[in-house]
């Protein structure tokens, strides 16, 4: 079994306290290798190699093609050393291996290479005389050594999502991967090396978020912290972070309504419903959690839905067959199952699934049915709170308003979806839906191109896209005066020369 050490300004090393964590494979509940747990002496080792990397400005002043070609470079690694990627994976998030390989990680090469041809095309307002004296210009700068901090159920991708943009901008950043999934981020620090990355520009620390993260969020040398997870933490870390003022960019939970008007493609919605309701396992921001549902198709709807789910391949993910993989760890099963008891006593009835299923050979895996829960009681945990679990929730509606009211009645705002025939209908929901994302027939697509951000308690900022680069860059207003006077006309208005 490896035991992997941390990456600090481009050396491998180990905790200064020699302290390992153990990281489990959730298929088996068995170990498959482990990791430092750095102490408070590594976080500032590593706050310092980024801050220094880049005050050096050996990689902020870079010009964005230097950049952007190293960035392309570490696409290129990725896809060349895709196989041990996927394994690696695989084996340590209990995804299908079928979802990684498909997934996961063709798409998180697509992200790195629109994320490096983009930083070279910024786009803003024109150097113009907005005022008759002078000329204006807006640069768009580094923020500086910026903290990132991601959680278990996309490792490389997330990691991706937040330091990519922040490095294709210029800025340096130590890493924090969830205790979980720490691998291939660990893993990606060799590839960024080997494509020209210099030391300290990208470093990654393992540990404890109480303590590690928590660590960072503190740190005055850091001049912003990058956070993907749960709103929970969200919350602790920007009051945190308020220690110095920086800037706190946050991707959290969702809750996303998937609302069925009776002019859809029904059939269409179902097949949708299975994938945006269980992809990664049914532990996704974007899961398709709410399922609202207009009575004239309501059971059509569930019927189609219970008999679909049934056909599901539950079983070892590393099995190119299988759909479903385990949940991340015992503590998220029984996170789960307590929602769906929650559910139940709250009035909701079980329509199938929530139980353990037997998988041969992973008798001590995460593993659970996929639920189906109908419910009237709009206030019930399952329809307010974020089960990050295989849980659909069915809910009955009578007409538009009934629907938009309620999907947006929930404090998160990051998917959402709606499915109509009627043009009218889709437009006014697009509007309507207070959500950072709303499909019109369809679920869960982001393009590398567009943003990837939430309302709410959702969070702020953005992944992806070109709004995801400005997200790690100051702007700076600068102006030229044109007159060479020593007076300008306007002086007299504050002071009679
Ligand atoms: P989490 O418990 O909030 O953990 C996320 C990261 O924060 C982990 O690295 C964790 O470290 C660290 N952490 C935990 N407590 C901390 C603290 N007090 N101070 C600083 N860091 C701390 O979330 P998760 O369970 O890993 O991920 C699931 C959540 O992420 C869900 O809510 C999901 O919706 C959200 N998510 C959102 C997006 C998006 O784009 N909006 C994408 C993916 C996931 P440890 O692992 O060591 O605890």
């Amino acid at each position: 079994m490896e035991t992997y050490k941390m990456f600090i300004g481009g050396e491998w090393v180990e905790s200064s306290e020699n302290q390992v964590l153990k990281v489990l494979n959730p298929s088996t509940g068995l170990p498959v290798a482990s990791v430092q747990s750095a102490s408070r002496d590594d976080v500032g080792k590593a706050i310092d190699a980024a801050r220094n990397s880049f005050d050096s400005g050996i990689w902020s002043r870079a010009t964005p093609g230097d950049r952007s070609n190293v960035l392309l470079k570490v696409a290129d690694l990725i896809e060349k050393n895709q196989d041990k990627f996927i394994k690696v994976e695989t084996e340590n998030s209990g995804k299908s291996i079928k979802q990684i390989s498909g997934y996961d990680i063709p798409y998180t090469v697509d992200n790195i290479r629109f994320l490096a041809g983009a930083c070279r095309t910024l786009e803003g307002k024109a150097m113009n005389e907005y005022v008759a004296d002078g000329t204006s210009a807006i640069r768009r700068e580094p923020i500086g050594a910026i903290g990132i901090i991601t959680p278990w159920n996309y490792p490389l991708m997330m990691v991706v999502w937040r330091a990519f943009p922040a490095l294709a901008m210029g800025n340096s950043v130590v890493v924090k991967p969830a205790s979980y999934t720490p691998l291939t981020t660990l893993m990606l620090a060799d590839i960024l090396k080997e494509a020209g990355v210099p030391d300290g520009v990208f470093n990654v620390i393992t540990g404890p978020g109480s303590s590690v993260g928590e660590e960072m969020a503190k740190s005055e040398k850091l001049d912003m912290i990058a956070f993907t997870g749960s709103t929970e933490v969200g919350k602790r870390l920007s009051v945190l972070a308020a220690s110095n003022l920086k800037k706190v960019s946050l991707e959290l939970g969702g809750k996303a309504p998937f609302i069925v008007f009776k002019d859809a493609n029904i059939d269409a919605a179902v097949e949708s419903a299975i994938v945006g309701g269980l992809v990664n396992n049914g532990q996704d921001c974007a899961n398709s959690t709410r399922y609202y549902i207009q009575e004239e198709v309501f059971d059509k709807f569930v019927s189609l839905l219970k008999k679909r789910i049934q056909k599901l391949r539950i079983g070892d993910p590393m099995d190119p067959s299988t759909d479903m993989g385990p949940l991340i760890s015992e503590t998220q099963r029984e996170r789960v199952e307590g929602y769906i008891e929650k559910g139940i006593k709250e009035g909701g009835k079980l329509l199938s699934g929530g139980e353990r299923p037997e998988i041969p050979g992973h008798k001590k895996g995460y593993y659970i049915n996929p639920a189906l829960i109908y419910t009237e009681n709009e206030d019930s945990a399952i329809v307010k709170e974020e089960i990050f679990g295989p849980v659909f929730t069915i809910l009955k509606f009578k007409d538009y308003n009934d629907a938009i009211r309620r999907s947006n009645d929930v404090t998160y705002g990051l998917g959402s979806s709606v499915w109509t025939s009627d043009i009218t209908t889709a437009m006014r929901a697009t509007r309507d839906l207070r959500f950072g994302t709303v499909w019109v027939n369809e679920h869960v697509v982001v393009p590398s191109e567009m943003p990837w951000a939430g309302y709410k308690e959702s969070g702020h900022g953005a992944s992806l896209s070109p709004y995801s680069l400005e997200e790690f860059t100051y702007i700076k207003h600068v102006y030229f005066d044109l007159t060479g006077k020593v007076r300008k006309d306007w002086y007299d208005q504050i002071f009679k020369g």
